[in-house]
């Protein structure tokens, strides 16, 4: 859709627009348990009637757009913390009903930030259960459940998903015991989630659709194929088509053939990426290191399973992408490259937009 594409100036002012709503005060709604009964009209993600959206101040809902914007909330690679980014996580909002993609540390408090309702998150996918894609998840589906959520939210990602599920409903069992004699809760965590393996393979498979978004996977080459051998584990990117706008998420990967299929022709490639010097740094770790002759080490998963920008640059221009954003940045402390030297090195090879991703930036 052309005249959805946005521009830089366009994602800038989605930046600055997330930034000014999130300075209003209206954080602790996010996961507040709403009042008995009938709904406001214009909460975020409820069907608010045209023209009914709220206007901005403190204590506002949030304004409910029409048709997709991405945000994102979560940039930052692997399984640190910093103060900087958060890890990874993605919403893609469909006419103001939000879906996550991963749910990293920092997930929970970016929803807040970012003025997204987080009790109204329905679908969760994971593109792998790496915990920087995971970890605040027992946070977001715990704090669902005592903001008062009571219809059911399903989870999808490759193998382990349902069992990961299974194993935040059983940390939230102490929590619902107390609070169900105590406040006399009376929905069961176990009836809210469910998690679904989703079988990513070299061909795009369903994960779900509604009557707003269809969800597609393909495995992507995060993980090699000497560790694929000996795991039931997959990794995998994902493609939502929504009625004015596509977006592929393609999780953490090398370049792969199969993100290509699966992006083709998508408005927005959200691709991870690592720069050309910590790559570097990391082959050269990699020789010296002493587990050098093995297969395993944190040294060849770093250097092997990410993508550097001329290797995003290749996805995007054999995808024929209309915009790229750069995602899950793997800078490493000792660079010394500017940022642009990402979207320089994507521009070698792919002449369309690229974006630097920053944490709260609406695409
Ligand atoms: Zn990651
Ligand atoms: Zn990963």
């Amino acid at each position: 859709m052309k005249e959805q594409r946005p521009t830089r100036r366009s994602v800038l002012r989605g930046t600055l627009g997330l930034a000014s709503v999130a300075s209003t005060g209206v954080i602790s709604r996010a996961f507040a348990q709403e009042p008995p009964g009938p709904r406001t009209p214009g909460l975020p993600g409820t069907a608010a009637p045209p023209g009914t959206a709220a206007p901005p101040g403190p204590g506002a809902p949030a304004r409910i757009m029409p048709g997709t914007q991405v945000v994102l909330l979560g940039t930052r690679a692997g399984p640190g913390v910093d103060l900087k980014r958060a890890q990874t996580a993605t919403v893609i909002l469909v006419d103001g009903t939000p879906y996550l993609v991963d749910c990293g540390y920092g997930t929970v408090r970016n929803l807040v930030a970012g003025n997204i309702n987080g009790q109204k998150i329905e679908k969760i996918v994971f593109t792998h259960l790496h915990n920087d894609h995971t970890t605040d998840t027992p946070a977001l589906l715990s704090l669902q459940w005592t903001g008062g959520r009571s219809t059911p939210i399903d989870l999808y990602g490759p193998y382990g998903t349902a069992s990961m599920v299974r194993a935040i409903v059983e940390y939230c069992k102490s929590d619902e015991e107390i609070r169900t004699v105590d406040e006399g809760r009376t929905v069961k965590v176990a009836d809210l989630y469910q998690g679904h393996d989703v079988d990513a393979a070299s061909k795009p498979t369903d994960v779900f659709k509604d009557a707003r978004v269809t969800v597609r996977a393909i495995e992507n080459t995060h993980y090699p194929e000497y560790s694929r051998s000996k795991m039931p584990h997959r990794s995998m990117g994902v493609r939502f088509d929504t009625p004015t706008r596509s977006v592929v998420v393609t999780g953490d990967t090398n370049y792969s053939k199969n993100l290509v299929e699966l992006a083709k022709g998508v408005d927005v490639f959200i691709c991870e990426v690592m720069d050309q010097s910590t790559r570097d740094r990391w082959l050269e770790q990699l020789k010296q290191d002493p587990q050098a002759g093995e297969k395993a080490s944190v040294a060849r998963h770093v250097a092997e399973t990410h993508s550097t920008p001329a290797d995003v640059g290749r996805m995007a221009a054999e995808a024929n992408v209309k915009l790229v954003v750069l995602n899950h940045l793997l800078t490493g402390a000792g660079t010394t490259a500017p940022i642009s030297a990402l979207i320089d090195g994507v521009r070698k090879v792919y002449s369309g937009e690229v974006v630097v991703g920053e944490d709260l930036m609406m695409i």
